[in-house]
């Protein structure tokens, strides 16, 4: 398997005094794997996704994805990279108010430079793949909280990245939904999607990924392999 991931002694510190956030991170994730890193709040979580993700920058060490080196790209490069490689979802979904399910999905392609057939023509196959064609032209606001996450993860996708991030990504729905949202990441994933997801929720970790990872006080201290039944062993 080709490896998308690969941090090497990855670590921040958000203030020079103080304990850093995260520090001496190694870890590496092959195409076609869903990483699932757990640990309580404040562990270093969304510190080490937002590393990924290229939305922060190490303060020591590296961070590679599909073989670039994210430190190494100017601000202009790295959104540029962010677009076309990496899809994100967050907790509280981050969709626009004032655009229609379609356009925030839509948005991340037009800023690609998309031409718009094309863009429409993902859009609603994408919102027709998660069960939202019908609410194509609703808005956020008359929503429910996993259609919105659908709605978000539809916009995540729309550029085909490579790797698809998320952040807590059922903290701000309930537990049935939530449970819907993971199913929709294991299906992502086994379709052949590249998925890492934070969470503090192991039930639900378990659930969607191949490989889960332990956070604790900025470290990684252990990987186990996912022992949901249904998944392949993926060696760590
Ligand atoms: P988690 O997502 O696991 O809850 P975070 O990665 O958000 O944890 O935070 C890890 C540590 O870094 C915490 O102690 C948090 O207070 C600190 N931290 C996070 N973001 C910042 C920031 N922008 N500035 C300063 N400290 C931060
Ligand atoms: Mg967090």
């Amino acid at each position: 398997m080709s490896e998308l991931v690969r941090l090497k002694a990855a670590g921040k510190r958000y203030e020079s005094a103080g304990p850093p956030a995260l520090d001496g991170v190694d870890l590496t994730i092959s195409a076609g794997e869903a990483v699932a890193v757990m640990g309580p709040s404040g562990s270093g979580k969304s510190t080490l996704l937002n590393l990924v993700a290229g939305l922060d920058r190490p303060t020591h060490g590296q961070v590679e994805v599909a073989g670039t080196e994210l430190n190494r790209l100017s601000e202009k490069a790295l959104a540029r990279f962010r677009r076309t490689h990496i899809g994100i979802v967050f907790q509280f979904f981050h969709l626009l108010d004032d655009l229609t399910a379609r356009d925030n999905v839509l948005l991340p392609a037009q800023l690609a430079g998309t031409s718009r057939r094309a863009a429409f023509d993902r859009a609603d196959e994408l919102l027709d793949a998660l069960g939202l064609a019908a609410r194509a032209d609703a808005y956020p606001a008359r929503m429910s909280g996993g259609e919105r996450q659908r709605v978000a993860v539809a916009r995540a996708l729309i550029n085909r990245p490579p790797l698809l991030l998320a952040d807590e990504p059922t903290g701000a729905v309930d537990a049935k939904t939530g449970a819907q949202v993971m199913e929709l990441l294991r299906d992502l994933n086994r379709s052949g999607q590249t998925v890492l997801l934070v969470t503090h929720d192991a039930a639900l970790a378990r659930g969607c990924a191949t490989r889960l990872v332990q956070v604790r006080d900025g470290k990684l201290t252990e990987q186990v392999t996912a022992n949901a039944a249904t998944h392949e062993q993926v060696k760590p």
